[in-house]
C-alpha cells in the first residue's frame, strides 16, 4: 500500500508541476505577443434571421506565436484570466475593434462589431474611462459597438456589474449577454440588467432541428427575451434547418458556421460590404 501511495503522490506532483509549466510558458507567450503585436483579431459575421442581412460581427481574438503559428483562444484566455494579463488582452482587442468602427471612410457602409470582456475587465476601475478614451479617440459611433458579457459575470457582484453597465450604456454602446442559459441565473437580475441582446449558449442550438427538448429550452428563452424587450442571438447555428427553426421562433440573430465562420477582420469586413450591396 505504502508504494501505491508513493506512485500516486508522485503522479499527482508531476502533473501540477506541468499544468504550472502551462501556465508560465503562456504567460510568457502572452507578454512577448503583446509586444511585439501578435495578437490577431478575427471576426464572425452574426445574421438577421428575417432579412437575411449580416447586421454585425464578433470579433474574436487568436495569438500568432514566433513560428507563425495561430492559437485559438482557448489556449491562453483560461491562463490570462489567472495571470491578470486579460484585461491588457481586451482593452487591446477593444482599441482595434474601436478603430475598424471609426475607420468609416475606407468603407461602403459603417460596421458593427461586438467584443468579448471578462470580468476582471469589467471590474477594473479605470474601465470606463478607459473606453470613453478610446471612442474619442478613434471617432467610432458608440451606438456601433456591443460588449459581450456573460451571464454568470453579470450575476456574480450584480450591484457592481449594474453600475458599470449602466455608465457605459450612458456613453452609447450596448451590452449583450453571452453563453445565456448555463447558469440559468434568475431572471429577476436579468429584467435590471441593461443589456439590449441575449445570446443562446451553442450547446442548447446544436442539432436543434432534430431535438425537441432542445426547441422548448430556446423557445423559453425567445419568449422571455421578449417579454423583457431584448433582442436574441443564437450561437453555433450550424445547419440551414437549425436557422430556419430559429426564425420561426422568432430568434432575431444567427452566428455560426452555417452563417460563416470566423475570418480575419479585414476578410470578413470585406464580406459585409458584399451582403450590403446585395
Ligand atoms: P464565445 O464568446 O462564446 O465565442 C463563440 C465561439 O464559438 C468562438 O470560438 C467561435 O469561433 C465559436 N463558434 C461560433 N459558431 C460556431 C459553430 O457554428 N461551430 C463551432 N464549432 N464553433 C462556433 P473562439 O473564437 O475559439 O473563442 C472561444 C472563446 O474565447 C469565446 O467564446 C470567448 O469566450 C473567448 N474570447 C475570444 N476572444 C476574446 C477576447 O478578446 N476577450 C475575452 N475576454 N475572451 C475572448
Ligand atoms: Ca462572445
Ligand atoms: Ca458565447
Ligand atoms: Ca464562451
Amino acid at each position: 500500500a505504502g508504494k501505491s501511495w508513493h506512485v500516486l503522490l508522485d503522479e499527482s506532483g508531476s502533473e501540477a508541476k506541468a499544468a504550472v509549466r502551462q501556465r508560465v510558458y503562456w504567460s510568457d507567450a502572452l507578454r512577448e505577443a503583446l509586444r511585439e503585436d501578435r495578437l490577431e483579431l478575427h471576426a464572425q459575421p452574426i445574421m438577421h434571421l428575417e432579412s437575411g442581412r449580416i447586421g454585425h460581427f464578433e470579433v474574436l481574438v487568436r495569438l500568432r506565436d514566433q513560428t507563425g503559428v495561430l492559437h485559438p483562444p482557448s489556449s491562453f484566455i483560461p491562463v490570462a484570466e489567472r495571470s491578470g494579463q486579460i484585461s491588457q488582452i481586451d482593452l487591446h482587442v477593444l482599441a482595434a475593434a474601436l478603430r475598424e468602427i471609426g475607420d468609416e471612410g475606407r468603407r461602403s457602409a459603417p460596421v458593427s462589431l461586438a467584443v468579448n470582456l471578462s470580468a476582471q475587465t469589467l471590474r477594473d476601475d479605470d474601465f470606463v474611462a478607459e473606453l470613453a478614451e478610446r471612442l474619442r479617440e478613434s471617432g467610432a459611433d458608440p451606438a456601433r459597438l456591443t460588449l459581450e458579457i456573460t451571464e454568470t459575470v453579470a450575476v456574480t457582484d450584480f450591484a457592481a456589474t449594474r453600475r458599470v453597465m449602466e455608465a457605459v450604456s450612458a456613453l452609447g454602446c450596448q451590452f449583450a449577454l453571452d453563453d445565456f442559459g448555463v447558469g440559468f441565473s434568475s431572471f429577476h437580475y436579468l429584467a435590471q440588467l441593461p443589456a439590449a441582446l441575449i445570446k443562446i449558449d451553442g450547446s442548447f442550438i446544436r442539432g436543434l432541428a432534430a431535438s425537441r427538448e432542445r426547441q422548448a429550452i430556446v423557445s423559453a428563452i425567445s419568449a422571455i427575451a421578449q417579454g423583457f424587450d431584448k433582442r436574441t442571438v443564437a450561437e453555433f447555428v450550424e445547419t440551414e434547418a437549425d436557422a430556419a427553426v430559429l426564425r420561426a421562433m422568432g430568434i432575431d440573430y444567427a452566428q455560426g458556421d452555417f452563417v460563416g465562420k470566423p475570418l480575419p477582420i479585414a476578410e470578413a469586413l470585406s464580406m459585409d460590404e458584399l451582403s450590403l450591396r446585395r
